[in-house]
């Protein structure tokens, strides 16, 4: 038995709102009745909004993963070569799926500690003359890394080297959190999951689809059948799925989305902006270093820290969560145990991060974890102003 709420500050899944929660209690009803089609409409077209798009989005009952997928296999034929970048383990599993998917990737090399090098991607396309390359597929914001990328920056690099591939980008941690503007940067395929910024449980995916990527998919693309988005189209417009959608997240996801509108997604992102700015403030203050190493690639939805040399990141953790009841992020792959992920996404507020900071503190004096004592101070400093 353990008192009070339980600190899940992992970077997803995020704090799910007892608004959202309570929208989700309730009966399931008949997915081909008239109910269910005011609440596809409403949860179909109130999406575009976050995903600021005019394009098509269709909605999967899967985890973020069957979004890529869905990404892949609707434009991608077997062999198609695919540019992807290494900005940590999310885009280098969305590389793995690929391979084993039967496409070609080329993985340009990242170091983990910075976001896409988009003159790279542009002189890596303006080389392939023959247009071998059929999609640039990036991560937004790598939640592995804390690494934002610039992704008009990449855009602008496929037009200057009048590359036509597709660019395809997860923003599966940054949506609804870090402002992503699909149609102004000319997103292909947007890949997003319910679990992150949109505050739900996981087990919702999305894509949204240009009308150049849909193309694509009408005259080629993969073997596919449940990810097939030319099987939505028909349902979808009358807010109807081609097989038992998730009726019961889809409530909460309505509840998600009158939650944004009623914020301004302009508040949402300046009040992410402002807890990582204050735990960066922290991070700083206890002499820890940030794996993000340029500053303007620090993601606002979360933050990986570094561990001094000699000590393990997944000992803290362990003493945070049975000490203080609270759940921090693990390194994975190239940083385990070396990092260790402080989420500030979603359904969040000052002192849920304060709570989260002192836990942090608190947990690097019990584990002997060599750190300047005040980032707490700091941060609230910063906050209180
Ligand atoms: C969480 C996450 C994924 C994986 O999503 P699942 O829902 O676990 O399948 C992929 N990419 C990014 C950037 C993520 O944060």
């Amino acid at each position: 038995m353990r008192s009070g709420r339980h600190f899940l500050q992992i970077p997803g899944p995020t704090n799910t709102p007892d608004r959202i929660l309570r929208a989700m209690h309730r009966a399931v009803i008949d997915h081909r009745g008239p109910e269910f089609a005011a609440l596809g409409r409403n949860v179909l077209t109130g999406l575009k909004a976050v995903f600021k798009t005019d394009n098509r989005v269709v909605v999967y009952p899967a985890s973020g993963t069957g979004a890529w997928e869905a990404a892949l296999v609707n434009v991608l034929a077997p062999g198609d070569r695919v540019l992807m970048y290494e900005t940590g383990q999310f885009a280098t599993l969305w590389k793995n799926m690929a391979a084993k998917l039967g496409y070609d990737p080329v993985f340009m090399q990242g170091d983990w500690r910075t976001g896409t090098n988009a003159e790279a991607i542009g002189a890596h396309l303006a080389d392939d003359k023959d247009h071998r390359i059929k999609a640039v597929c990036v991560v937004h914001n790598d939640t592995a890394t804390g690494i934002t990328s610039d992704v008009a920056a990449v855009r602008r690099a496929m037009d200057d080297a009048g590359h036509p591939a597709l660019l395809m980008v997860d923003t599966i941690s940054s949506l609804g959190s870090i402002d992503f503007r699909t149609d102004e940067w000319g997103v292909d395929v947007v890949v997003a999951g319910s679990q992150k910024g949109l505050m739900l449980p996981p087990g919702l995916s999305f894509n949204a689809i240009s009308p150049k990527a849909w193309e694509v998919c009408e005259a080629g693309g993969d073997l596919r059948s449940y990810w097939d988005w030319r099987d939505m189209a028909g349902p979808n417009d009358q807010g109807f799925f081609p097989y038992t959608p998730a009726t019961t997240l889809l409530f909460g996801l309505r509840e998600a989305l009158d939650m944004l509108n009623e914020e301004g997604l302009d508040n949402v992102f300046a009040r992410h902006s402002r807890h990582a700015e204050a735990t960066r403030i922290a991070v700083d203050a206890w002499g820890l270093e940030i794996l993000a190493a340029n500053p303007a690639e620090r993601s606002n939805t979360l933050t990986a820290v570094m561990m001094p040399d000699d000590k393990g990141a997944n000992a803290l953790r362990a003493e945070i969560l049975d000490t203080f009841d609270m759940s921090l992020g693990t390194g994975l792959n190239k940083v385990a145990d070396r990092v260790f992920r402080i989420g500030h996404l979603g359904d969040f507020n000052d002192l849920m991060l304060m709570g989260t900071l002192c836990g942090v503190e608190m947990g690097l004096f019990r584990a002997g974890v060599p750190y300047r004592k005040g980032g707490v101070q700091t941060a609230m400093d910063y906050l209180s102003v």
